[in-house]
């Protein structure tokens, strides 16, 4: 399937509403979205004229963290939850560059994801796209196709990147993220993306962008964010903006906070690992 605002052929996309996997394509250029998608992205675009480099950003951390993980932790099986659509580096490509082996399973509640997933991974057998929603985390451990591709005998990576912002607090998403990991080997790892709310008005901007357009997206503050990795010990460098976040040079030059433009202190990530 191409982007194209023709009649959609596909009926089981609802094309009239924005999705997140859609918005976010949009966002970061891709062709895989639909007109209401653009719809939703330019409302971001509004309130964080800047926020088609979030995402980029938010792309080249998912990279950094799999390459710590590939090469200096040695995991070579990824548990990707809402992995979003192919773009132009996805997390397979990330590992396999490190580790020809690595093995992913890709996860994501949006078909269409699947969709395009199936097309890219069609020659990748160390890689798959399975359907699935992190509300029901039993359900993606007891999926069948994931239990036959990753060993849970073994570490495992769970990427939770770029996804909790839709859940409101009140759904209580750390706790299907606890489900998750109580399931995995010591050795493990969680490695997390959340929008943050250090006060600053163009993180409230992009609240109100999400809300707005998806209906979800909030902020959290930085104690929040790091009660997303349920108590296990973060690596270095800890929690923090994407920009100055480099787990495999955790002490190289980095800039200031407050010397990164704005739009660079709306993201942060971090890894944990399970001991
Ligand atoms: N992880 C990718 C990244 O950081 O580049 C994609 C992030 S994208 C902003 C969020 C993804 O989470 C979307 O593809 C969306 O469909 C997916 N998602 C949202 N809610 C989900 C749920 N309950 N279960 C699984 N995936 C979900």
């Amino acid at each position: 399937m191409a982007t194209s605002d023709a009649p959609d052929t596909t009926p089981e996309f609802d094309t009239s509403q924005p999705t997140i996997a859609r918005v976010y394509d949009a966002l970061l250029g891709g062709k895989d979205n639909f007109a209401a998608d653009r719809e939703g992205a330019a409302l971001y675009l509004k309130y964080v004229p800047d926020a088609g480099r979030c995402a980029i950003e938010n792309r080249e951390a998912l990279v950094k963290g799999v390459h710590y993980l590939a090469r200096v932790a040695g995991i070579d099986q990824f548990l990707d939850i809402g992995s979003g659509l192919p773009t132009q580096k996805n997390t397979h490509e990330a590992a396999q560059e490190i580790n020809p082996n690595a093995k992913v399973a890709y996860v994501d509640n949006d078909p269409i994801v699947l969709a395009h997933g199936r097309a890219l991974l069609a020659t990748n057998n160390s890689t798959i796209v399975v359907t699935a929603d992190l509300r029901e985390p039993q359900g993606i451990l007891d999926n069948q196709e994931i239990k036959d591709h990753l060993d849970f005998s073994r570490p495992i990576a769970l990427m939770i990147v770029g996804i909790h912002m839709h859940f409101h607090d009140d759904e209580k998403p750390d706790e299907w993220v606890r489900t998750i990991m109580d399931q995995l080997v010591p050795g493990s790892y969680l490695f997390i993306t959340d929008f943050v709310d250090t006060g600053e008005p163009l993180q409230k901007g992009m609240e109100r962008a999400g809300l707005e357009s998806l209906g979800n997206g909030w902020i959290r503050t930085p104690e929040r964010i790091e009660q997303h990795f349920l108590g296990m010990p973060l690596v270095p460098p800890g929690l923090d903006f994407l920009a100055r976040w480099f787990p495999e040079d955790p002490e190289g030059d980095v800039p200031a906070a407050e010397d990164l433009q704005p739009y660079q202190r709306i993201l942060m990530a971090g890894i944990a690992k399970k001991v």
